[in-house]
């Protein structure tokens, strides 16, 4: 199948690791122009941007926080300028935050999580939404998690973010379905990255997040790009307003109790 994307324009926001880089490295591979936002670490940034380069993709870095209105407003409308529009953006930026009880919850941490995790997808998303409207054409792919249906104790932001994000997605995919937009979400369920190496990376640990995941292994970066680079191309053009798991089945294990 020919998933024509060559010469599209995208953002991919926290794409100088994990699933950011994948998903840019799939995109880049298939000709879309790539617009590489990351918000520390510029050496990343750098090492993912020259990556993409030997594809033949064009490739700008910015650096953002999306979590500040102003520099996610300013980051989209520069791509926009530059680019003469907008096809697609890609949500990804994510943190989880520190475990905490609701009860015992640092209030600056968990206000954090929501505001890099839902508030600066909205932030990204108002702005290109205004010229995917007006143009008639666009998507807007949201990575949220399983956690946007499976309660996860002592993330309580991380999974409020989460499920904010999947219906504001919901909500945004109506409003702008009329116009030819699309807005949708991917959730990844457990996936070998820098979010969670302190995991995978021990192996008692590793062996009890296993346990949660039918399909019997953590995912890799490249099954999520490949998806998400289907759902962002016109193969995909009747899927919107909804959540594709990219998970093994883990969504329907709900014993997360004691944390993950
Ligand atoms: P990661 O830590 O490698 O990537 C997160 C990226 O977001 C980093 O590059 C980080 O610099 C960037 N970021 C953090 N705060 C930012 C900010 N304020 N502005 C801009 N960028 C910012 O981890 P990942 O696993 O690749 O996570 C990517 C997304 O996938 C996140 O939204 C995460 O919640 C989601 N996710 C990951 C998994 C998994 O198992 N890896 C599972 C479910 C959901």
């Amino acid at each position: 199948m020919d998933i024509s994307l060559k010469g599209k324009r995208a953002l991919i926001t926290g794409a100088s690791s994990g699933l950011g880089e994948a998903i840019s490295k799939e995109l880049a591979s298939s000709g879309v122009n790539i617009g590489l936002n990351y918000h520390s670490h510029p050496e990343d940034a750098d090492r993912v941007s020259g990556e993409l380069e030997k594809t033949g993709a064009e490739v700008i870095e910015f650096r953002a926080d999306v979590s500040d209105s102003k520099q996610a407003f300013d980051m989209v409308d520069f791509f926009v300028k530059k680019w003469g529009g907008i096809d697609i953006l890609v949500n990804n930026a994510g943190i989880d935050g520190k475990h905490a009880l609701s009860w015992e919850a640092d209030l600056s941490e968990w206000e954090k999580v929501v505001k890099i995790n839902l508030f600066g997808p909205f932030y990204c998303a108002r702005e290109a939404l205004k010229h995917m409207v007006a143009q008639k054409k666009g998507v807007i792919l949201n990575i949220t998690s399983v956690h946007e249906t499976i309660p996860w104790s002592g993330y309580g932001s991380y999974t409020a973010s989460k499920a904010g994000l999947s219906m504001l997605s919901k909500t945004m995919a109506q409003e702008a379905g009329s116009s030819g937009v699309r807005v949708l979400c991917l959730a990844p369920g457990a996936i070998k990255t820098p979010i969670n190496q302190n995991v995978w990376s021990n192996p008692e640990n590793l062996n009890d997040l296993v346990s949660k995941i039918p399909f019997g292994r953590m995912g890799e970066p490249e099954e999520v790009a490949r998806v998400a680079a289907f759902l962002v191309s016109d193969a995909a053009s009747y899927i919107t307003g909804c959540t594709v798991f990219v998970d093994g089945a883990m969504k329907d294990y709900a014993n997360f109790i004691h944390g993950g």
